[in-house]
């Protein structure tokens, strides 16, 4: 076994929990690899975070940023990778990725996250990046002097909508639910922009089509508002929740919930010895996804990591 191969702990992700897991893991002393196939995950894409403490506000990307400045100078090893098999032939795990590499650990941390839900339409795929959207912060700034629709009744959606409300013309807020279930400061935001005139909001309502060739042209709502259930709008973005990035963990034996997320306990143990998991991928702190609760996540499972390879030392060393 090639000895450059053969790390302590490897984390499969790169968000907030992955590179806190590595932060922690390399004040421990672990060598210490870390995945991601998006570096920096969810947060990169979540434009101005107000609510990380330390700073009154930061980009998502800078903040991502620095934590792997922080986790590499103490010592982690930051690879863009895709990992594509967690296997455990005998003590040691055995991480493979896309660029056909073999990797070898004594623990293993899952911080996979998750990935945007779909609204399951026909033409949603095919109109993907058309006119339909999964990331208002990347691809809002597309729609200056435009009218676009959200769909969505949580916190993501109203951070969509006051983000794209900088550039939109029109915005429609849809959602099935009885009424918006965000953030107070973030809603109070967006309340603003409805007194305004400039976002409208569509409860209790859904798209039920998307149409259009080459690009959006319209959605269809299964009720009609404003008397109509054809809504022309240039843009459709999708805000819907998440689905857990699970599939290597299930793979590998690890228990998951009937929801799809890795089941742990309060110290981030999954039901397989050495492996470990945090942030987004677990149910832990009744599903409250964020970056303190990712990063603590990490923090605590980096430090479950290290109490398992001090108990058993480096078992793929055993194994060279
Ligand atoms: C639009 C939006 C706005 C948000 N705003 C805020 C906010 O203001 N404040 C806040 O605290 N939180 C906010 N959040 C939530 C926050 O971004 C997430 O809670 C956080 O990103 C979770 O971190 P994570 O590390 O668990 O998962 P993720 O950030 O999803 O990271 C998962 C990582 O795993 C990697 N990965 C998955 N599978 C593999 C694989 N097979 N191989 C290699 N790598 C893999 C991904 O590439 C990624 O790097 C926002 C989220 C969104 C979508």
């Amino acid at each position: 076994m090639e000895q450059s191969n053969v790390y302590d702990l490897i984390v499969v992700g790169s968000g907030a929990a992955g590179l806190s897991a590595a932060i922690y893991a390399g004040r421990y002393k672990m060598k210490t690899l870390v995945f991601g196939d998006s570096f920096g995950g969810y947060t990169t894409i979540a434009g101005p975070i107000g609510n990380y403490p330390g700073y009154i506000e930061v980009d998502g990307f800078d903040l991502m940023m620095k934590m792997k400045e922080q986790a590499e100078a103490l010592g982690a090893q930051i690879k863009d990778d895709k990992v594509v098999g967690v296997a455990r032939p005998d003590s040691c795990f055995l991480v493979t990725t896309e660029r056909g590499d073999a990797y070898h650990a004594t623990a293993v941390i899952f911080a996979t996250g998750s990935e945007h839900r779909r609204l399951g339409l026909p033409n949603e795929e095919a109109l993907t990046a058309r006119g339909v959207h999964y990331c208002a912060t990347c691809d809002g700034p597309v729609y200056g002097g435009k009218t676009i629709a959200m769909v969505g009744g949580g916190d993501s959606s109203v951070k969509g909508v006051n983000l794209t409300a900088e550039y939109a013309k029109k915005i429609y807020l849809i959602t099935r639910e009885r009424e918006i279930r965000a953030e107070p400061i973030n809603q109070e935001q967006m309340e603003k922009l409805v007194e305004a005139g400039k976002v409208e909001i569509i409860l209790e309502n859904e798209v039920a089509e998307i149409v259009g060739t080459e690009h959006l042209e319209k959605v269809m709502l299964r009720l009609p508002f404003n008397g109509s259930t054809e809504l022309v709008v240039d843009g459709l973005f999708i805000e819907i929740g998440a689905t857990p990035r699970s599939n290597l963990a299930k793979d590998l034996g690890v228990t998951l919930d009937e929801r799809g997320y890795i089941s742990v306990t309060p110290m981030m143990i999954t039901n397989m010895p050495g492996v470990f998991a945090a942030g987004d991928i677990t149910p832990l702190f009744g599903g409250f996804k964020q970056d303190i609760t990712a990063a603590a996540m990490g923090a605590v499972a980096a430090t479950s990591a290290y109490q398992y390879y001090k108990i058993h030392g480096n078992l793929c060393a055993s194994a060279t």
